[in-house]
Formats: structure tokens, sequence, C-alpha cells
């Protein structure tokens, strides 16, 4: 069953640059899936657009059974919830702790202190941070940040991960970490994941789905790819 469609997917923004051009996609269920292509080929476009912080110009965009194009403003709420989020810049809140970051995916969806303690904490084992729930961003590493990015994406158990640039401000060896948490939400809990990256040895080492983009363009989807030279 595929969670992701995309059909004939055109993005041009407000000054005339066209980043994607008639893209065609379908992505199932629980794949693990590396998004590769050089820089400005269109692959923060394309997550933005699941996520629905872009809208097509054209086409026609389903994921986890939501018409992504036509959702209204209003209802934007109901797509987010089925996605968990982590972002190159890790963007915690600087003013609160690790638990209290996790936590407040929580309360926006008005679940109670005893729900929100125990898949917090889940959430914290996952990602093996257990015993920093009372430090601030600015006592973690970077690799830990991610880390807490990562629990509070999958708090709510998401149906879909989708990470953009996820290890780029991270040595190797804390790149090879963070993909190795996110290897096993796919694997554990049969989330959907869509990892945006330029770490060649990575996604050499992992051997999952390869999409690569160029010039807007989708040229390569490969079951256990490798990183496409020409990319
Ligand atoms: P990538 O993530 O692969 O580097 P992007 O999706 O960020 O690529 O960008 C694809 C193309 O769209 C680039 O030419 C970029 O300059 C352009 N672009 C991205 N965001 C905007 C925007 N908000 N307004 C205008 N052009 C944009």
């Amino acid at each position: 069953m595929d969670i992701i469609r995309l059909k004939n997917v055109k993005k041009q923004y407000k000054n005339g640059t066209t980043a994607l051009y008639d893209l065609n996609l379908n992505i199932e269920k629980g794949s693990f899936v590396f998004i590769i292509g050089g820089s400005g080929s269109g692959k923060s476009t394309l997550m933005k657009m699941l996520y629905r912080e872009e809208k097509p110009t054209s086409g026609q965009i389903m994921v986890g059974g939501i018409n992504v194009a036509k959702l209204r403003n209003s209802k934007v709420y109901k797509l987010r919830r089925k996605l968990g989020i982590v972002f190159q810049d890790y963007r915690l809140l600087p003013k609160l702790t690790v638990y209290e970051n996790v936590a407040f995916a929580m309360e926006v969806i008005g679940a109670t202190k005893q729900e929100t303690r125990v898949k917090v904490l889940k959430s914290l084992e996952i990602v093996g941070l257990k015993n920093k729930i009372h430090n601030y961003p600015n006592q973690l590493s970077g690799g830990e940040q991610q880390r807490v990015a990562i629990a509070r994406a999958i708090v709510n158990n998401p149906k879909m991960l989708l990470c953009d640039e996820p290890t780029g401000n991270l040595d190797p060896d804390m790149s090879i970490e963070i993909m190795k948490i996110i290897e096993k939400i796919n694997k554990d809990w049969g989330t959907t994941v869509l990892v945006v990256t330029h770490d060649k040895e990575i996604v050499n080492k992992m051997k999952k789905q390869v999409i690569t983009l160029k010039e807007g363009r989708l040229v390569n989807n490969k079951a256990k790819g490798t990183y496409d030279e020409n990319a």
C-alpha cells in the first residue's frame, strides 16, 4: 500500500523558479527512503510539500490518505499529526529542558500529564537520552540535540518520519548513530521514513531505497540503491 503518492506534481515559486517538474512518485508504507541530489535539485521543496509548508502549483499529492494540495490551512494539523519532522538544525526550544521539549509536542495535542510522561520517557529511551531529561539544549552535543529532536518527532507515534538533512551538522560517527536510531524506528514501529541527505557513505552503507533528484526531476528510484554519482 502506498502511503505517499505524487502525480504530475509541479512546483514553481512566486519568483518564477521551478523547483520541481512533473514529479511522479509512490512510496510504500513502511519504506525507508533516501532522497539525494545536488544543491537546488528540489529535495527540500519535495519535503515541504509533503508536510504542507508549500503547496504544489499543479498535480496531486496524497499523504496518508490526505489530499495535501487541497487541504485547507485550518486542517493542516490533521496532516501534521501523522508526521514527525526532523531538521538539520534541530529546532529545539532553548529555554525548555529535554523533557519539556519532547513533552511540548504532546501538550499541543491535549494529552494528559500521565500519558505525556509515559510517552516522553519512552521516546527518550529509544534515542538513548533518558539520563539527560533535565538538561537544556545548550548543555548537549549536536548529536544529542538531534536525538531530542527525533524523540520529539516520534512521541506521538507518527505514521511517517520526514528528515531533512538530519546529519548535516554532525560528524561521521554521530551521523551513523543518528541513522541507526532512525533505522530502528522504521524497523520496530513500521514508521515510513524519508531522509534527505548528502551523506554518500551512509547511503552506500545502509542499502535502502534511493531516490535521486536532479534539477527538479526524478532521475533514479532504486531499491537497495547506492549514492548516484550523477546526482
Ligand atoms: P535542495 O533542497 O535540493 O537544495 P530546494 O528544494 O531547496 O533544493 O530548491 C530547489 C530550487 O527552488 C532552487 O533553485 C531554489 O533556489 C528554489 N527555491 C527554493 N525555495 C524557494 C523559495 N521560497 N522561493 C523561490 N525559490 C526557491
